[in-house]
C-alpha cells in the first residue's frame, strides 16, 4: 500500500507534543511492514532542521489556489530519521510558517487551512495517488473535505481517507473566510449542521468536524477515549456529530517507538539499563542530580513531564509538588505553557524553589532532558483533566518510572493500579491510579507510591521491573491502522 501521512508534526523535527512522536512512530512501523509511506509537513523556520538529512528542493514551483489567485510555493524534501517527509514552503507575505512558533498565532486556521490546501495540490501536481491519505487533527481536518468535494473530480477519485483526531480540545473553528480562501465556495452548502457548520457557534465552520464527517474512517487515540468523546464533555460538542458517524469511528491506542524510548540504547542517558538489570537505573537519578544541582540523597525522586495547560491539570501537578516534598522526596518538572497566566505562575513557583536542594522547575521545551528524567525518576504524576492517549505514562514505564495517573482516557487503557485492579493479575499492574481530580485523591495516590517505596523497596522495585515488561510498542497499533486502511481502500 502507499500512504501519505499529512500533518502538522513529525518528531523529532517538529514536535510540541505527542501528535509529532505518533506520526513518526507510526510511519515507521507501517513502512517495516513492506508499505510505501511519505509524509507532508510545513515547512516551519523553526523546526530542527538539525533532524534532517539530505534536504533539497523537490518541487520548485507549486502554484496553490487560494482565494481566486495563486501562492507560490517551494516543496523540499528531506530524510527524518529514514522517513521521506516533503516540507510545504510558501512564498507570500503572510509568511504562514516564519513565525518562530508551530502554534498559537492568531490567524492558525489560515496558515492551517492554506497548508491543507497545499498539501493536497501538492498529491495532484506531483501525480502522486496514494491508497490511503491520512491526515491528523484539525489541522488537516479540510483535506477530506477538499478531497470529496473538488479533487476526486481533478483525478484523485480513488484515494480514502483516514483521519485520526489527537485532541478534541482544539477543533479549529474558523469564519467563512476560509471556505472562500481554499475554493469551497458555495457557503450556504458547507454552513449546515451536516457539514462543517459548528454545532455551537452557527456563524463558524469547524474544521475538526469536516474530517469527521468526510473521512472514510475516524479514529482517536485510545479505546476508553473513544467512548469518553461520543458520551462525556470531552467530545467538546462534536459528540453529536460522532453518534451520527459512530459506524465509521473508533479508538486505536497509540504505540511507542521502542528504538528512540529504550533504556538500553538511549544516547540521552548516560547509564543503560535493561529490566534485568534495573540495578543500573540508579545511576541516571545521579546523573540527573549532578545535571540539575540536586542533593544526592536516599529520597525518591518524583517528575512531571509535559505541557502546562488546563488539560494536564496543572492545579494537581502543583499540588503534586508540595505533597512530594512535604513527603521528604525531590520534585523534577520539565513543562512549557503558552498561557501567560500559567507561565507566569509556575516561572513565580521556579523562583521560589530556586535554592530548594530537593526540587528543580526546568519551564522549557528540552527533548534530551526529558529522557534523562524518565530514566533518573522514581515515579511520574499525570494527573490529566482528559486524556486521548498520553505517552508520558507509557515512556515512563518503559524506563522503569512507576506512573501515577488520573484514570481517563488512554490512562485508563494503559496503566493498572497496584492495590485494586481487579481486572488484573498482581503480576500484570504497573503504577498507581486515581478518578476525581481533587488534592485528597492525588494525595491517596501518590501517598500508597511513598507508602510501597518508603516500607517496602523490594516490592516498589518489583513494580517497576513488571512496568518495564508490558508491550505498548508500535506492533499492535499499526496492525489496526493497516487494517483501518485496507477497510476503507475496498469501500
Ligand atoms: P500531549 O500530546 O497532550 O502533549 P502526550 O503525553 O501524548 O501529551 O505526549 C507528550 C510528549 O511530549 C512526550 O513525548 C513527552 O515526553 C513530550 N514532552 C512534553 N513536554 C515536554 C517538554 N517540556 N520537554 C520535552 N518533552 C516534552
Amino acid at each position: 500500500m502507499y500512504i501519505v501521512q499529512i500533518a502538522s508534526e513529525c518528531a523529532p523535527v517538529i514536535k510540541a507534543g505527542g501528535l509529532g512522536d505518533v506520526v513518526y512512530g507510526l510511519s515507521r512501523a507501517i513502512e517495516e511492514k513492506g508499505h510505501t509511506v511519505e509524509l507532508i509537513l510545513p515547512m516551519y523556520d523553526c523546526m530542527r532542521y538539525d533532524h534532517i538529512w539530505g534536504l533539497h528542493d523537490a518541487y520548485r514551483d507549486l502554484w496553490v489556489p487560494w482565494y481566486g489567485g495563486t501562492v507560490h510555493c517551494s516543496v523540499f524534501c528531506g530524510w527524518v530519521h529514514g522517513r521521506l517527509c516533503f516540507f510545504i514552503a510558501p512564498h507570500s507575505q503572510d509568511d504562514y510558517f516564519n513565525r518562530g512558533i508551530y502554534y498559537g498565532a492568531s490567524d492558525d486556521n489560515m496558515r492551517f487551512a492554506f497548508f491543507s490546501k497545499a498539501a493536497i495540490e501538492f498529491l495532484l501536481i506531483s501525480n502522486k495517488r496514494p491508497d490511503i491519505i491520512h491526515c491528523h487533527d484539525w489541522q488537516t481536518g479540510l483535506i477530506p473535505v477538499l478531497l470529496y468535494e473538488i479533487y476526486q473530480w481533478q483525478g484523485m477519485g480513488n484515494q480514502r481517507i483516514c483521519y485520526t483526531i489527537h485532541n478534541f480540545k482544539h477543533q479549529g473553528p474558523a469564519g467563512s473566510e476560509v471556505l472562500r480562501a481554499t475554493g469551497l465556495n458555495n457557503e450556504a452548502y458547507y454552513f449546515n449542521l451536516e457539514r462543517l457548520q459548528d454545532d455551537h457557534n452557527p456563524f463558524a465552520i469547524n474544521a475538526m468536524k469536516g474530517g469527521i464527517v468526510y473521512s472514510n474512517y475516524v479514529n482517536t487515540v485510545s479505546p476508553h477515549h473513544a467512548w469518553e468523546a461520543r458520551f462525556s464533555e470531552v467530545g467538546c460538542g462534536l459528540n453529536p456529530t460522532l453518534h451520527r458517524h459512530h459506524y465509521k469511528f473508533g479508538g486505536i491506542l497509540n504505540g511507542l517507538d521502542y528504538r528512540i524510548w529504550n533504556p538500553e540504547t538511549d544516547d540521552y542517558i548516560p547509564h543503560h539499563y535493561t529490566h534485568e538489570t534495573f540495578e543500573y537505573k540508579v545511576k541516571n537519578k545521579t546523573a540527573l542530580r549532578q545535571y540539575l544541582l540536586l542533593a544526592d540523597s536516599d529520597k525518591p525522586l518524583i517528575a512531571y513531564i509535559g505541557r502546562l495547560d488546563g488539560q494536564k491539570g496543572v492545579h494537581l501537578v502543583h499540588h503534586a509538588m508540595y505533597y512530594a516534598l512535604n513527603r521528604g522526596a525531590q520534585f523534577v518538572l520539565l513543562g512549557s505553557a503558552t498561557e501567560p497566566s500559567i507561565r507566569d505562575w509556575f516561572a513565580h513557583e521556579k523562583h521560589h524553589q530556586n535554592d530548594n536542594p530537593d526540587c528543580h522547575l526546568e519551564l522549557s521545551f528540552n527533548e534530551e532532558l526529558s529522557h534523562l528524567i524518565y530514566a533518573g525518576a522514581d515515579m511520574m504524576v499525570v494527573p490529566s483533566n482528559y486524556e486521548p492517549c498520553g505517552l508520558t505514562q507509557m515512556i515512563s514505564l518503559r524506563y522503569g518510572t512507576v506512573p501515577i495517573v488520573r484514570g481517563v482516557g488512554g490512562l485508563l487503557n494503559t496503566v493498572f493500579d497496584w492495590d485494586y485492579d481487579e481486572n488484573r493479575r498482581p503480576e500484570k499492574r504497573n503504577g498507581f491510579v486515581f478518578f476525581q481530580s481533587d488534592r485528597e485523591a492525588i494525595e491517596s495516590a501518590m501517598g500508597r507510591a511513598f507508602d510501597l517505596w518508603y516500607l517496602n523497596p523490594e516490592l516498589f522495585q518489583q513494580l517497576a521491573v513488571q512496568g518495564m515488561q508490558h508491550n505498548y510498542s508500535w506492533q499492535t497499533p499499526a496492525e489496526q491502522y493497516l487494517g483501518v486502511y485496507n477497510f476503507v481502500r475496498h469501500k
